[in-house]
């Protein structure tokens, strides 16, 4: 069994809904265990320049509903540097920091991974990101709730797509993972979605136009997963006016305002659970894990693991997307 006086825990990268029920959890899990804690603000930054303050239970009272992060979170060029990372250590064991619980992405695990193995300190990391594109755990924290936002999009614009027999290209985040764009388009009852995942965009937009769009609707929605390379939904509909002309075709960005918003209950629950499983682990002495779910129960995933395998998406979802929408 490890013992620890106190442990710092930070959000980094991208926000997401869920991440102030886990900085709740944390804080109270190590609370109730003898354990001080320590809030570091604006992720590795603040490890930088030394923005940390002790958190205590009401520190954290009230924010469970909260969207975004109260440790606010940034991304941080210094960390990536060597020298960087020196004086974030130093920093913290100034502080008496002994272990690190970071919430955030694939970089910021990344970021965890580099830091625990040079200075050899403990680090647990929780998935919080709403790409859930981090593998050995079901979802992530903020997924459920970015999902459930697209849905509540879809169902709006659904309306005015109906009113004006239009067809709707629905851009939604995920540039290196179509989850959103999939289970919004199966959840919103889209006609296609296209993602990274699945043969090119060209591609797919043609497959979409050939299996007859408009045969017999009034109107079509289809989800575009942000593009890496490309200009996302916008060049799609380019192509579209040049490839295919007469389509009455329109798109809706529907950028930052799904990473905002009060976190499901779901989001709620794993973030909770996933949180207090961080002070466990360290307590049992794991480090350089990422704390998962996967079929209801807590899993621990090497930092390695996590970052590097791409979690897939069920080409079988991507069929069945296909047979429902006809
Ligand atoms: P996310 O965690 O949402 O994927 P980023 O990829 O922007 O977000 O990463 C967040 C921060 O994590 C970066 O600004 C940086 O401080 C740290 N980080 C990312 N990759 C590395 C790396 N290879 N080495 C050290 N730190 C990293």
């Amino acid at each position: 069994m490890g013992t620890f006086n106190c442990i710092g825990v930070l959000t980094s990268g991208g926000d997401a809904p869920g991440m102030n029920a886990a900085i709740r959890a944390v804080t109270r899990a190590a609370i109730s265990k003898g354990i001080r804690v320590k809030g570091i603000f604006r992720g590795y930054k603040g490890l930088v320049t030394n923005e940390i303050s002790e958190l205590y239970s009401d520190s954290v009272s009230n924010i469970i509903q909260r969207g975004g992060t109260i440790l606010k979170t940034a991304r941080c060029a210094e960390f990536m540097t060597p020298e960087g990372r020196q004086v974030a250590y130093d920093n913290m064991v100034k502080e008496g920091i002994e272990a690190l619980v970071v919430i955030g992405g694939d970089g910021s695990l990344t970021g965890a991974r580099i830091f625990a193995q040079e200075f050899n300190v403990p680090c647990i990391g929780l998935p919080g990101t709403i790409d859930n594109d981090l593998f050995g755990t079901d979802t992530t924290i903020g997924y459920d709730t970015a999902l459930n936002t697209i849905v509540e999009a879809i169902d709006k614009i659904r309306d005015t797509a109906t009113s004006h027999e239009r067809l709707f290209f629905i851009e939604v985040m995920g540039r290196d993972a179509g989850f959103l764009a999939l289970n919004g388009a199966i959840a919103g009852g889209a006609e296609a979605a296209i993602i990274p995942e699945y043969i090119t965009e060209e591609d797919q937009l043609e497959e979409f136009i050939k299996r007859g769009f408009r045969k017999s609707k009034n109107s079509s929605i289809v989800l575009v997963a942000e593009s890496k390379s490309k200009g996302g939904a916008l060049d799609i509909v380019e192509r579209m006016k040049k490839d295919f002309p007469g389509y009455d075709a329109r798109v809706s960005i529907l950028g930052h305002l799904q990473r905002g918003g009060s976190p499901t209950a779901h989001d709620r629950i794993i973030a909770s659970r996933m949180g207090a499983a961080a002070v466990d682990a360290l307590l049992e002495d794991q480090r350089n894990v990422m704390i998962g779910i996967v079929r209801d129960e807590i899993v621990y995933v090497p930092f390695t693991r996590a970052i590097k395998n791409d979690k897939q998406v069920k080409p079988e979802l991507i069929d069945m997307l296909r047979q429902l929408c006809i």
